[in-house]
């Protein structure tokens, strides 16, 4: 067997100098004449062979009787034979050197058990071979490049060329939204139906149009999201430079995960998601609808630089929809200046509202429009501008619309319009495509559109923050889960915990675990009394609940009493009663008790949780979740975000929490769990945090690593 060949990148795939299409057809009604015709159709600037045993010529076009055939080389191959054919194909692929394959042809993984074996082997050959596979099961690939010019779908023949790409995991949806999207001007810049999503993954569909100059927006239809531990990080630097918009479907497989710890019992089924959505800057959509409409404001428009939003209108009930929109959604309406207002006084008649929404009436002309809009821009308060035209039926439109596209083309503001009527549909609204101004049909869609324009000129100016880079010992904290994954995983003891914790500056109060009742007398005398002692077993999430926690021991006497009444009441009802030992540990007065947690999310790996501890954490509910790796400001916000936020600024007496450590633990436990994704939970409930940073301690924490998996397929 000949050594794996170096694997292709996408361009492989968008950027063929010649594509086989093998199973291409004759007869109307199969896919494999659909793909000839689109191939053709869009002008394919590069060589189209058609593939079919049985035809000589398809489209005019000279028909090879398999691969081998061809005498030239041949870059990419589509493939639509039967499945049963799709094996033997792939192989004559890897024989005639093709490196980028589109397998259109379904029944694979998406039928059964059965299917999904089938496609495993196909993979391997894809791999073996050097090739980069799209599908199977799905409608293939578009790059609306000039240079390229490749439409190989099954779905329709022309594509409006644009500055978006777009991903569908669905091979019916992609046809729909493609055509969809040529019909509300969305231009495409590529497209990728991606189907069983076999081998190329969502990843590498992101790093490869962050690369693309050609793509400024990525629209993405999934149903599940990339590799957990990598598409969080990736998803929040390509969101930093273009804009990424997802459309996710299908219920969260929250159910998957681990919930026996405090953390994993409060993580409900959206906070990965909204962590996700919240720290990305990647923006959520839920409809398809607004999938278009708001990938259209960010292919169109700059971000905005602010959230101050004036509405202008020639009639009022859209004006008042679209001001209830901006309410609902987070957008102020700012009063506007003197100046301004006596700008559009001059021009509008008297019955007009020169408030904000300013309603010219009827009777607006495009001289009034013009007026307007540029009176309201040059209002310092005015961030955006929301353009409503209800055009009379009386009026040819076309000189308000030249008005508005012009105005709103060369201003340095964000501008939506709002076109009630069938306008779009009329063909009317080309001077607004040409001057990149977005136009929607309901004041709800466009004030939709500019909540996204505003939200990403938010996430913009935000601090990001760097990943803490701390002096930690990571070898000491890879031996603690290294050792305990080679047990079979499970709890951490008290001696591992604290090593672990160490290892990574997070202080833990000091602690002996004691075999014996004079062990725990001496453990005591040697800590200083008073101390705290509690029934020292792994596994048990609420020990004080189970009468297993005594605090405030001041004597010797106290110490005694409390190991007897551990040692008979509390550990036979446990799981730990064959290795029986206390925990004697320094009492750790007062403090606001703080939880800091990590449980891992099946889609997007380590989640991380800030809330108002104690033992009343699961009452309270008062906690924000964020992936990792949390920066800096990620920590603020998660800290600030709390309800209970105001105890930690010194309420009622009360003394000031030190915030800049607070942060500083939270950055450290997310690097920790980074550094070690062995550990499945984490749990540090309570973290005392007082004003000096010297005194704030964890006085409880409990870590259960995941049982060793085989490594992954390469
Ligand atoms: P569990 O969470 O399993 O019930 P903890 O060790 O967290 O057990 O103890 C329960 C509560 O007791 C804590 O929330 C805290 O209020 C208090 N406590 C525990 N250890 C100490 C300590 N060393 N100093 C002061 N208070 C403590
Ligand atoms: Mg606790």
């Amino acid at each position: 067997m000949t050594e794996e060949r170096r694997r292709p990148t996408l361009d492989a795939i968008f950027r063929p100098k010649n594509i086989a299409v093998v199973g291409a057809s004759k007869k109307v009604g199969k896919i494999g004449r659909e793909l000839v015709r689109n191939l053709f159709g869009y002008e394919f600037e590069g060589t189209i062979f058609p593939v079919n045993v049985q035809e000589r010529f398809i489209s005019s076009t000279k028909c090879y009787e398999s691969l081998a055939a061809i005498p030239d080389p041949v870059d990419m191959a589509v493939i639509s034979v039967p499945r049963a054919r799709v094996r033997a194909a792939l192989e004559d692929c890897v024989a005639k050197g093709v490196r980028g394959l589109v397998i259109i042809t379904a029944g694979f993984k998406e039928t059964g058990e059965a299917g999904a074996l089938e496609e495993r082997e196909l993979l391997e050959l894809v791999r073996a071979g050097g090739m980069i596979a799209v599908g199977p099961n799905c409608m293939g690939v578009i790059n609306t490049d000039p240079a390229v010019r490749m439409n190989a779908t099954f779905g329709p023949q022309q594509v409006l060329p644009g500055n978006v790409s777009f991903l569908s995991q669905s091979g019916a949806l992609g046809v729909v939204l493609i055509e969809q999207a040529t019909e509300i001007g969305l231009g495409l810049r590529m497209f990728v139906s991606q189907g069983n999503r076999m081998d190329a993954s969502t990843d590498q569909f992101l790093e490869y149009w962050h690369r693309d100059p050609g793509t400024e927006v990525i629209l993405l239809y999934i149903e599940s999201f990339g590799a957990p531990r990598t598409f969080p990080r990736l998803a929040r630097q390509v969101a930093r430079e273009k804009p990424v918009v997802v459309l996710k479907s299908g219920r969260t497989a929250a159910g998957a995960r681990a919930a026996s710890s405090h953390t994993g019992a409060l993580a409900g089924a959206d906070a990965a998601y909204d962590a996700f959505f919240h720290q990305t800057g990647v923006y959520r959509v839920s409809s398809i609808e607004e999938l278009f409409d708001v990938g259209k404001a960010f292919a169109y428009q700059r971000p905005s630089r602010g959230d101050g939003v004036a509405i202008l209108t020639n009639a009022g009930g859209p004006a008042i929809m679209a001001a209830d929109a901006c309410a609902s959604l987070g957008l102020r309406l700012p009063d506007l200046g003197e100046a301004t207002r006596e700008r559009l006084r001059a021009a509008l008649p008297p019955e007009a509202a020169t408030q904000n929404p300013v309603d010219m009436i009827a009777s607006a002309t495009p001289a009034t429009y013009r007026a307007c809009m540029n009176a309201l821009l040059g209002d310092p308060a005015v961030d955006a501008l929301l353009v409503v035209f209800v055009a009379p039926p009386t009026m040819d439109p076309s000189a308000t619309l030249e008005a508005i596209a012009e105005v709103a083309g060369s201003c340095d503001r964000t501008v939506v319009v709002c076109l009630m009527g069938r306008l779009e549909q009329l063909g009317h609204t080309e001077a607004l495509r040409a001057r990149r101004v977005p136009a929607y049909v309901y004041p709800e869609s466009a004030v939709r559109a500019l909540a996204a324009l505003v939200h990403r000129g938010q996430w913009l100016r935000k601090p990001q923050g760097e990943v803490l880079d701390a002096a930690v010992d990571r070898n000491a904290a890879r031996a603690v889960v290294e050792a305990a994954a080679l047990r079979g995983g499970g709890y951490l003891d008290d001696a591992g915990v604290q090593a672990l914790l160490a290892a990574y500056g997070i202080p833990l109060a000091s602690a002996r675990r004691c075999p014996t009742e004079d062990a725990a007398v001496a453990a005591a005398a040697e800590l200083g009394l008073p101390v705290v002692m509690k029934v020292s077993c792994p596994g048990v999430v609420h020990k004080s609940d189970a009468g297993g926690v005594f605090l405030g021991l001041r004597s010797e006497l106290e110490v005694r009493g409390a190991y007897h009444r551990i040692r008979s009441a509390v550990a036979p009802r446990l799981p730990c009663a064959d290795d029986f030992q206390v925990l004697v540990q320094e009492q750790i007065e007062g403090g606001q008790e703080i939880i800091i947690g990590m449980t891992s999310d099946p889609n997007f790996g380590p989640l991380i949780m800030c809330g108002i501890g104690g033992i009343y954490v699961e009452v309270l509910k008062d906690v924000v979740f964020r992936l990792c790796p949390v920066t800096e400001p990620d920590a603020d916000e998660m800290i600030r975000e709390l309800r209970g936020f105001p105890l930690l600024t010194g309420v009622r007496g009360g003394e000031p929490a030190d915030l800049g450590f607070l942060r500083e633990m939270l950055q450290r436990v997310s690097l920790l769990v980074s550094d070690c994704p062995e550990i499945a939970e984490l749990d540090i409930n309570p973290f005392k945090v007082f004003s000096a940073r010297a005194r704030c301690v964890a006085v409880d924490a409990r870590v259960r690593i995941t049982a060793p998996t085989p490594p992954p397929g390469p």
